[in-house]
């Protein structure tokens, strides 16, 4: 019984993934891990597009169900070892432990795809929706940067996502190309 309250502590109650406090501490491990293996490890945030359009036109059951949906879709979509978790609201998390930069932008590219072509049958209505993402690595001794490095830059590559449009994943560049002229 204890065991099975503890397992709800770390689960957010609507979509039965991880919560934000476990993607956390988890993260935090994951990217220690990756230090001392010397392995690669990556982020990917995922923003719901236009929700709140979508809760005002199909109502907030709908858009409750939608979320639940859209969590076994990626979910179905994931390696064993890759953890989603509700980051908050609409937006969701993916860690790929192991998985460097161009293997991480498949995966999310994947993802996107799956989602865009997804029909969401629900009980009042079948609905279609699109994501927003970022992508962001650790390289193994190339890059020395920590977990809240790795979550800023993800989501600055989400919002790089959604400035150019919506519904596309980006990956984080240290560059920073993205604010140069135009932007
Ligand atoms: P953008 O494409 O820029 O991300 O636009 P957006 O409307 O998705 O973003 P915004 O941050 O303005 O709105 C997020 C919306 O997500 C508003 C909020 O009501 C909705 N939302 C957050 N959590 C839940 C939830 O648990 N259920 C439902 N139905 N809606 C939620
Ligand atoms: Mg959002
Ligand atoms: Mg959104």
């Amino acid at each position: 019984k204890n065991r099975r309250l503890e397992k709800l502590a770390h689960i957010d109650g609507l979509t039965e993934v991880y919560n934000h406090r476990y993607f956390q501490n988890f993260l935090e491990k994951e990217v220690s891990r990756a230090d001392r293996n010397e392995k690669s490890i990556s982020l990917v945030m995922i923003d719901v597009d236009h929700f709140k359009a979508f809760n005002d036109v199909h109502g907030h059951l709908a858009g409750d169900f939608i979320l639940k949906e859209l969590c076994r879709l990626i979910q179905g979509n994931l390696r064993e070892y890759d953890l989603l978790a509700r980051y908050g609201g609409e937006e969701f998390v993916v860690v790929l432990p192991e998985t460097e930069k161009a293997d991480a932008k498949m995966v999310a590219e994947k993802l996107r795809l799956c989602i865009e072509d997804h029909l969401f049958a629900g009980p009042e209505g079948e609905y279609q929706i699109t994501a927003s993402m970022g992508v962001a690595s650790i390289q193994p001794v190339k890059d020395t940067f920590k977990r809240n490095d790795l979550i800023d830059f993800a989501d600055k590559a989400m919002y790089e996502s959604k400035r150019k449009g919506r519904n596309r994943v980006t990956v984080y560049t240290s560059r920073k190309k993205w604010f140069g002229k135009g932007s």
